[in-house]
C-alpha cells in the first residue's frame, strides 16, 4: 500500500491557482484522523507532519500505517511529512519509515553550515525521490524545545542563492510568524512582513514557500480551555486575512501545530468538566478529535483556500 504522495503536485497547483496547503502536526491517531478527515471533507490536499519528539512519544511504524490507511480512504492528496529535521541521521530514520517529504532545519547554524547540510539532505532525499523543505532565517518563538528566542527575517538575496546552492524543494522563511501559543506579548502588534514575501517571489520564481509558526490561537478555544479549569494567558496569533493574503502569494505550506492542541484541550476540558462522571475515554477524546475537525475545516474554507481543489 503507498497511498501517499510527495508534495511536488500540490504545491505547484497551490502556487498556480493561489491557495495554501495546510500542514498540521499530529501526535496520536485521533488528530491523524482529524486533519484527513477534514481534508476529504472538503477536499483539499493536506500535509501530516511529524517531529522527532512524535517518535520519542509512539514508534513512527504505527503512524505510517494509519496515515496510509487515512490517505487511501480520505481520495485527496495526502503527503507525510517529517517537520524541523536536526541531521541526516534523523532524515534517513523518517525516509526509511515511509515519510515522503522531509525538512532539514540548519537554521541555527552559520550560513556555510545550514548549506552543506540541507545539501547533504537533498542529495540523500531526492534519490529516494522524497521531497525537501529547508529553512533560512530565525522563525522564534518555542515549538517542544524546537525555535529560539530571537527573532531574524529571512534576507532574500541570501534565499536566492541558499535555494541555488542546496537545490531545496521548498523554504521556510521568517517574515513575522513565531512558534507556540504566546507569539506575542500584549499591546505588540502582529504582523506579516509581505513586502519581503514579495521580494523572495520576485527572487525565486515558482518556489513553494513555507510559514511555521502560523497559528491563529482561536480566542474562542483559549476561552474554552480558561472556563473549564485552564490557565492560558494573553495568547495571541497571526491574524487570519494575514495568512490568507500570503496563502494567496507564494505561499504555499502553512504550518498550525498550536491551534489543534488548543482546540483539542478545551474540547476535553469540557466534557471531563460537564461530566465529572465520565470514565468512558472515546466520550472526551472524541469530542476533541470532533472540535480539531471543525477547526481545521474552517482554516481550509476561510484562510488557505483550498477548499474544494480536488
Ligand atoms: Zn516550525
Amino acid at each position: 500500500m503507498n497511498s501517499l504522495v510527495t508534495t511536488k503536485e500540490m504545491f505547484e497547483r497551490a502556487y498556480r491557482e493561489h491557495f495554501a496547503v495546510g500542514a498540521f502536526n499530529f501526535n496520536h491517531m485521533e488528530l491523524i484522523q482529524a486533519i484527513v478527515g477534514a481534508a476529504a471533507e472538503t477536499r483539499s490536499p493536506v500535509i501530516l507532519q511529524a517531529s522527532s519528539f512524535t517518535a520519542k512519544y509512539s514508534d513512527l511504524g504505527y503512524f505510517v500505517a494509519i496515515a496510509e490507511y487515512a490517505a487511501e480512504k480520505a481520495k485527496v492528496p495526502v503527503a507525510l511529512h517529517l517537520d524541523h529535521g536536526e541531521d541526516l541521521e534523523t532524515v534517513k530514520k523518517f525516509i526509511s519509515a515511509g515519510f515522503t517529504s522531509v525538512m532539514i532545519d540548519g537554521s541555527h547554524l552559520p550560513y556555510d553550515e545550514n548549506i552543506a547540510v540541507t545539501k547533504e539532505v537533498c542529495d540523500y532525499s531526492h534519490e529516494r525521490g522524497v521531497v525537501v523543505e529547508g529553512e533560512l532565517g530565525t522563525i522564534s518563538g518555542i515549538e517542544d524545545s524546537i525555535g529560539s528566542e530571537i527573532g531574524l527575517y529571512t534576507d532574500p538575496e541570501q534565499a536566492a542563492d541558499f535555494v541555488a546552492r542546496t537545490g531545496v524543494d521548498s523554504l521556510a522563511v521568517a517574515i513575522g510568524t513565531s512558534h507556540g501559543a504566546y507569539k506575542f506579548k500584549p499591546g505588540q502588534d502582529p504582523k506579516l512582513r509581505l513586502d519581503l514575501l514579495d521580494r523572495i517571489e520576485s527572487l525565486l520564481p515558482g518556489l513553494p514557500i513555507v510559514l511555521h509558526g502560523a497559528s491563529s490561537v482561536d480566542q474562542r478555544d483559549v476561552e474554552i480551555i480558561n472556563t473549564y479549569g485552564g490557565k492560558i494567558d494573553s495568547a495571541i496569533g497571526i491574524p487570519p486575512e494575514m495568512l490568507r493574503e500570503a496563502a494567496k502569494k507564494a505561499v504555499c505550506k502553512v504550518n498550525v501545530d498550536t491551534d489543534l492542541r488548543l482546540a483539542m484541550t478545551g474540547a476535553v476540558r469540557e466534557v471531563l468538566c460537564k461530566e465529572p462522571g465520565v470514565i468512558d475515554t472515546r466520550k472526551y477524546i472524541g469530542a476533541g478529535r470532533e472540535r480539531v475537525k471543525e477547526r481545521i475545516i474552517d482554516k481550509m474554507e476561510k484562510i488557505l483556500l483550498s477548499a474544494g481543489r480536488y
